[in-house]
């Protein structure tokens, strides 16, 4: 099921990084080795899904978390 919102970011690491939802602007906090799906809090759009390492995103990184 190719799904072309999702993309992996390059050599990230693991962190927190601040993302954004494309769909509705909400700003939440998401590590970068997760194990399950993240969703958005305000509208359930999903943000991040597991890809065995790194996630995959689709959403937009707004940077490190402070
Ligand atoms: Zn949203």
């Amino acid at each position: 099921m190719a799904d072309e919102r999702f993309t992996k970011p390059k050599s990230i690491g693991n962190k927190f990084l601040n993302i954004k939802c494309k769909d509705c602007g909400n700003e939440q906090v998401t590590y970068t080795k997760i194990s399950s799906t993240v969703v958005c809090n305000i509208c359930g759009a999903t943000l991040a899904r597991p890809t065995g390492g790194t996630f995959e995103l689709a959403a937009e990184i707004m940077g490190d978390k402070q």
